[in-house]
């Protein structure tokens, strides 16, 4: 997530610290500040919004010093406003951090050092470590910093400087950091776009890494104190490559960013087999809930209704955005609305979510981007943590959203007095499962050959993989304009059947759960009809290998989760498929990342 910048050395650090942010901006932010140390102490400056803003309110005179630290913050707790950006500091205002990622046991070290005095401005999850090292500061910032990371549970990169020494501290742990090496300045950032105009050659640390910066040069040392022996690379990709992360377009990146954005997304979330979320209701006094949703958010809104009602017992109902807020619909105050919306702006979502609260339900939103309108609007809230999405076709928020889902249906669950479940257990296995299809890659590459000039195609599911079946045509259509249709597999003969013969491409998602001797029935009819079937499947079954002309196989989990993991091949199916008929995969014709108008 977003970026980190920090400059020692020779040079003014300013020049340097604003370029580097601005190479970072395609990481996605929300707000961004800068500190820099002088002979004076520290000048600080900070703002929402974008790094041009920031820019021009920085004091050009004051802004001196040959020492500074600079970020671009997406806001994971606390709105995107002033005083949560970054830099944060200490109650005496002498210790100055940076922060990516998320400090998960935040609340418990605030509650500690707020009963020992300290004084907090903010409501962002960093500010802690700002106070951390401040406890433990004795005139050495390193040892203050590395006292600091034993009680620190969660993912971070860290910059702090203090205002005695001429030192900048750096660590650490599940987020980027990279060192640039200098001739007689060092660099720091999140990612090496942001150093390539100053140098290429740069220093990857690893987790649990301890790096102090000096004028002199640098020492990196692990978290017991002993010297680690970097290797220092020569950098040979140019920028937009980097950006990338080398990936041809963003939503491939993306969709390889699945299993660490679940994975943030899980987050703090669970622990000793307890789901932890809060919400301003009580629900033991829910006795329906709606979801409302638009696009890719209401096939994972249709997948939570599956699970909500599996898991709790509640009873679930799934209703378009944009029929929702026209149709008067008969709203409780007993039920619960939750909305679903990656960038928290879509217009009929937020439209949709104003009609609830008229009525007087309660409601709770999923969503990506911190701050969002929709975020602000709803009275609890799940975020995502997926990080920035930017190709314009969902990938990430997906999987994250229905990760989300499933957690807030244990947690009715459990407040409901009804845990444990094999579920919790198995959900923490799923980032590493889709790590596996990832490296199907090019396996499913070679199937998109195959199919990349067929007109129409059919997605097929039953029951929890129904919604993945829309997914999938979804996905199909929006990048690669092929027509595609989603449709429970049983219903078929209903209809489109008669579409059916050997032109027409039929994908299954048929892992052996407790439907899947009906869709081979279903498989049957298409086959008789002479169609060209891709099963998606978890289980050999030579039933499958006779009736289907080409399998993909993803690993097993249970029902309630295979969802996250059947959508991920078709993701890719519909990547490969658009990008073998040369289209810009990242922005398809038509569309829009977040669509705020009607
Ligand atoms: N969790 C921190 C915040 O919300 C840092 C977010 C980031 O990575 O920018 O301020």
């Amino acid at each position: 997530m977003c970026g980190i910048v920090g400059y020692i050395g020779k040079n003014q650090a300013l020049p340097f610290l604003l370029d580097g942010l601005k190479r970072l901006e395609y990481r996605g932010y929300d707000s961004s500040g800068i500190c820099l140390k002088n002979n004076s102490g520290f000048y600080l400056a900070k703002k929402p919004g974008r790094i041009s803003e920031l820019e021009s309110q920085i004091d050009q005179i004051l802004a001196k010093g040959n020492i500074g630290i600079a970020h671009t913050r997406w806001a994971t707790h606390g709105a995107p406003n002033e005083i949560n950006s970054h830099p944060h500091v200490d109650c005496k205002g002498s210790i100055a951090i940076v922060h990516n990622g998320i400090i998960e046991n935040y609340n418990s070290l605030k509650e500690l050092l707020k009963g020992e005095g300290h004084i907090f401005v903010s409501d962002t999850d960093s500010e802690v470590v700002a106070h951390l090292v401040e406890k433990f500061y004795e005139g050495d910032l390193e040892v203050a910093v590395k006292k600091s990371l034993k009680l620190i549970e969660g993912a971070y990169a860290l910059a702090v400087l203090d205002k005695t020494s001429e030192k900048i501290v750096v660590t650490r742990k599940s987020s980027p950091l990279v060192l640039g090496i200098g001739v007689g300045e060092i660099f720091v950032a999140s990612d090496v776009p942001a150093m390539l105009s100053k140098t290429k050659r740069v220093i990857y640390l690893d987790d649990n890494e301890v790096a102090v910066l000096t004028k002199d040069g640098y020492a990196v040392k692990n978290i017991n104190g002993f010297v680690v022996d970097k290797e220092i690379y020569e950098v040979a990709m140019d920028v937009e490559q980097i950006e990338k992360k080398g990936f041809k377009y963003f939503m491939l990146k993306e969709i390889f960013e699945q299993p660490e954005a679940i994975e943030n997304t899980l987050r703090g979330r669970i622990k000793d087999g307890k789901i932890r979320l809060s919400v301003n209701f009580n629900p033991r006094e829910i006795n329906r809930i709606i979801i409302t949703a638009c696009g890719t958010s209401w096939y994972s809104g249709l997948i939570g209704k599956y699970l909500i009602e599996k898991l709790s017992g509640i009873s679930v109902e799934v209703d378009y955005a944009s029929e929702f807020r026209y149709r008067n619909p008969i709203v409780r105050q007993d039920d619960l609305i939750i909305v679903i919306s990656q960038s928290g702006e879509t217009a009929d979502t937020l439209a949709a979510l104003e009609e609830a609260k008229k009525k007087g339900a309660k409601t709770l939103g999923i969503i990506n981007v911190v701050g969002s309108t929709i975020a602000r609007e709803v009275d609890s809230g799940i975020y995502l943590h997926a990080g920035p999405e930017i190709g314009v076709a969902s990938t990430k928020a997906f999987t994250c959203q229905v990760t989300a889902l499933t957690l807030f249906a244990l947690y009715l669950k459990q407040e409901r007095g009804d845990l444990p479940s094999d579920v919790i257990l198995e959900i923490e296995n799923i980032p590493q499962k889709i790590k596996e299809i990832l490296k199907k890659s090019e396996e499913i590459r070679e199937l998109a050959k195959i199919f990349k000039d067929a007109k129409n195609f059919l997605y097929l599911g039953r029951n929890l993989n129904f919604p993945v079946a829309l997914e999938g045509a979804l996905k199909l259509k929006e990048i690669s304009y092929i027509h595609a249709e989603g449709y429970p597999a049983a219903e078929m003969k209903h209809g489109p059947i008669a579409l059916v013969d050997k032109h027409m491409p039929v994908v299954f998602i048929c892992p052996q759960d407790a439907v899947y001797s009906k869709i081979i029935s279903n498989m049957q009819e298409i086959k008789a009809r002479e169609g060209n079937v891709i099963a998606v499947i978890n289980k050999e079954d030579p039933k499958i290998r006779d009736l289907a002309n080409y399998v993909i196989k993803v690993p097993e989990t249970i029902d309630e989760l295979s969802p996250i993991i059947n959508v991920v091949p078709l993701q890719l199916l519909a990547y490969h498929i658009a990008d073998l008929k040369g289209l810009n995969v990242d922005k398809p014709r038509n569309l829009a990342k977040s669509v705020t108008v009607e």
